[in-house]
């Protein structure tokens, strides 16, 4: 039985580490797959923070990733990272590739954005994986405790309300530019996060 399988967690849980460590292991099998994610920092591949990465496909909005997968027929598995920022009927199509084309799916993706709730595809993909399941390493916030929000900070503020910006899980969580301002992002506790206290 093919099974949709979706792993989940903060920033910095090792997300694309793994997603490329399955593809890797299945791909040494002589078994074809395909790696998917959406906007990796790097362009289209995904990158893990320990400094590995692997071409990748580009999943935009309109892509329909069951065609995908016909199109791509024989394969034995996709490999999907950054699956948060998937659309709901995207994650759909995945469910059907598990069901009418028997491919094992590996998905992964962030749990909430930077107001502590759930992205459309990860919201989606756990209503209806076969397999949830949440990842092993666990970032810490700056005292210490498990991080369970990442904050957006907006000129050294922490911000609770605007749109969610498509930022990958990879690279440094470096300052960057916009809409003028300077937006980070800081993995945090609970109680930080609500507080608004931040590292230095
Ligand atoms: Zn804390």
């Amino acid at each position: 039985m093919a099974t949709l399988r979706f792993s989940f967690g903060t920033m910095g849980s090792g997300k694309s580490t793994m997603a490329l460590q399955i593809h890797h292991n299945l791909a040494s099998r002589d078994l074809y797959g395909l790696l998917l994610t959406t906007l990796d920092r790097e362009g289209a591949q995904v990158t893990s923070r320990l400094g590995v990465a692997a071409q990748a496909i580009e999943v935009v909005p309109g892509l329909d990733l069951y065609k995908l997968a016909v199109d791509h027929w024989p394969l034995h598995y996709l490999v999907c990272d950054e699956a948060q920022f998937y659309t709901a009927e995207q994650c759909d199509q995945l469910a059907r590739v598990v069901d009418d084309l028997g491919v094992d799916v590996f998905a992964f993706g962030l749990i909430t954005d930077f107001r502590g709730e759930l992205f459309e595809g990860t919201k989606r993909l756990l209503e209806i994986a076969d397999e949830r399941v949440p990842m092993q390493v666990e970032a810490r916030c700056w005292c210490g405790a498990r991080a369970t929000h990442n904050a957006r900070v907006v000129n050294g503020e922490i911000v609770y309300e605007g749109e969610t910006v498509v930022v990958g899980d990879t690279g440094e969580q470096s300052a960057q530019p916009l809409f003028g301002d300077v937006v980070r992002y800081e993995l945090l506790c609970r109680t930080h996060y609500r507080n608004g206290e931040l590292g230095t």
